[in-house]
């Protein structure tokens, strides 16, 4: 057995991390693991125009600059990778049938959306368009499920899902181009065996895939695909690798905003929906999944959109199978039988990855959960139905938001979760502008899922890869949008018989403190 020295060596040499540091941030620039920079966010490049008569230059600005990533890829079981992946299309299937199922939405999302203003008018919409008549016949779902791994009190990890994300699931493109930069890190170091670990991903790919398959079955030979993205959009390179797949492909998009939507879209008698002029086969939402992101306008726009023929990605309905009150409803007993009848393996594989989670609709097992989660606020995380991060409440914070929320109505517009705690292991995190810290982390692996559905037939159903971010143990919420989470890269690990019994944990130690054999 080859031995071969564990990250933790490799942690503690600071001058030989400056300089890995210092190659793995120009691999990335050079891969394309880009943003723009939140000085710069609606632009590339920089906005000279006010330099047109002079040649005295303007104090200059970056405007492009490396997502931030870790030095390391970061050690993941094998097994658990392997679950995450073997889940996926089950979950593709529950949010698909959630979205159907009108009844169980309107059921599961009364007491919120009498609270939350956000939820409600994603449901107006929704019960609009039922009752016209959905024009629509292709269905598209492009999701991620986001997943930390439970360390168990025997030391072992089990998979838990946070949550499915049914909107504007990203870095689908940017993770197509980490394992370059992990594999360049690893072959520095002459550790080509490692450097080959790494797996090949392309989230991207896979996503242009189940867009162009919408697109075909639209079946309008010049029909576009419509991106709708905000004008100030940093995370705009993981979106250009999608729309050059589809380009690739001979299906041209354009990008326009709510706002462009009000001004310049338009149906036709068949609810044919028309940009500019030009028929849309795809609406594919990079927006719309916070309340700030639309003006009363915009919401006029998003229901003109949900009216059409064209092919949402997500519509509304899945959208709304997307919120955390469904992943709660979804977790009661019985609930994935009834959503996937006669399917019971599927069942338990979802069943299998499902953390705690309670209602906190007004009534006794809504204060159940409240004392519960007061007498052990360490253990839960007080979720509203919100997305992008930043948003949950954890800890001394949580208490007082219960405490207000107690006899309150408004409390049904939360949910609350039990909180993942998964074994910390160091990692070195790198990002523009600040040093290289090397600190205690967390991953979250996300698995990306499509689907496309003629009708009532299934005609795409896959897993087109996965994303892993990484963040410091003392965030306890948000990801890399939001700047507290860095992308990364699983390196798969086996746990073997005895390594299983003698705990993950000391495996992980043994890991990243000694020499150890991979
Ligand atoms: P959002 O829709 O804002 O992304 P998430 O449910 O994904 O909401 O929560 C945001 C972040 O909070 C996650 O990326 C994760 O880091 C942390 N988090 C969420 N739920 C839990 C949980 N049950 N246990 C531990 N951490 C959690
Ligand atoms: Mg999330």
């Amino acid at each position: 057995v080859r031995m071969a020295t564990g990250w933790e060596n490799l942690l503690q040499d600071e001058q030989q991390l400056e300089e890995l540091a210092r190659q793995a941030v120009d691999r990335a620039l050079a891969e394309g693991v880009l943003l723009r920079t939140s000085q710069e966010p609606s632009s590339s490049d920089e906005n000279n125009s006010s330099q047109v008569s002079t040649s005295i230059p303007l104090s200059p600005h970056q405007v492009v600059s490396y997502a931030p990533f870790t030095l390391f890829p970061s050690l993941v079981p094998c097994a658990l990778l392997e679950q995450a992946y073997a889940v996926q299309m089950d979950f593709n299937l529950l949010v698909d049938a959630v979205s159907q199922n009108s009844a169980f939405l309107e059921q599961t999302l009364s007491s919120t959306i009498k609270r939350d203003d956000f939820t409600a008018r994603l449901f107006d919409i929704h019960q609009q368009v039922l009752k016209e008549g959905i024009a629509q016949t292709v269905f598209l779902g492009l999701n991620r499920s986001d997943y930390m791994f439970q360390c168990n009190a025997d030391g072992s990890p089990s998979l838990k899902q946070i949550e499915i994300n049914t909107i504007s699931a990203s870095f689908g493109g940017l993770a197509s181009r980490t394992p370059a930069v992990h594999r360049h890190v690893l072959s520095v170091l002459n550790k080509t065996k490692e450097a080959a670990k790494i797996l090949s991903n392309n989230p991207s790919k896979g996503l242009a895939l189940g867009l162009a398959k919408a697109w075909e079955l639209y079946g309008s030979a010049n029909a576009l695909v419509l991106l709708i993205a905000q004008e100030k959009e940093r995370n705009i390179f993981d979106q250009r690798a999608i729309e050059n797949e589809l380009l690739a492909r001979n299906i041209h998009v354009i990008r326009r905003r709510f706002e462009d939507v009000s001004a310049k879209a338009s149906l036709d008698q068949d609810r044919r929906l028309f940009m500019d002029g030009q028929e849309i086969a795809v609406v594919y939402f990079r927006d719309g999944y916070m309340p700030n992101q639309y003006s009363l306008q915009d919401w006029e726009a998003r229901l003109q959109l949900e009216r059409s023929r064209a092919v949402k990605c997500p519509d509304v309905a899945t959208q709304l199978a997307g919120t955390k009150k469904v992943q709660q409803e979804l977790s009661r007993g019985g609930m994935l039988e009834a959503m996937l009848p006669g399917q019971p393996e599927a069942v338990a594989r979802l069943r299998a990855t499902f953390a705690g989670l309670y209602s906190l609709d007004m009534g006794k097992e809504g204060d159940q959960a409240i004392t519960k989660a007061l007498a052990a606020p360490s253990r839960f995380v007080l979720k509203p139905q919100r997305e992008g991060g930043g948003n949950n409440l954890y800890g001394e914070e949580m208490v007082q938001a219960l405490e207000r929320l107690k006899d309150n109505e408004e409390r049904a517009s939360y949910i609350l979760m039990e909180k993942i705690e998964p074994e910390p292991f160091r990692n070195c995190l790198l990002r523009p502008g600040s040093p290289a810290r090397v600190v205690q982390c967390i991953s979250e692996l996300g698995i990306f899922g499509v689907y496309v559905r003629q009708g009532k037939t299934l005609v795409m159903n896959k897993h087109v890869g996965h994303l892993l971010r990484t963040k410091a143990i003392e965030h306890a919420d948000g990801g890399v949008a939001a700047g507290v989470a860095v992308l990364d890269n699983p390196y798969p690990v086996v746990l073997t018989d005895v390594e299983t019994l003698g705990a993950f944990s000391q495996l992980s130690h043994l890991m990243t403190r000694k020499a150890v054999s991979f």
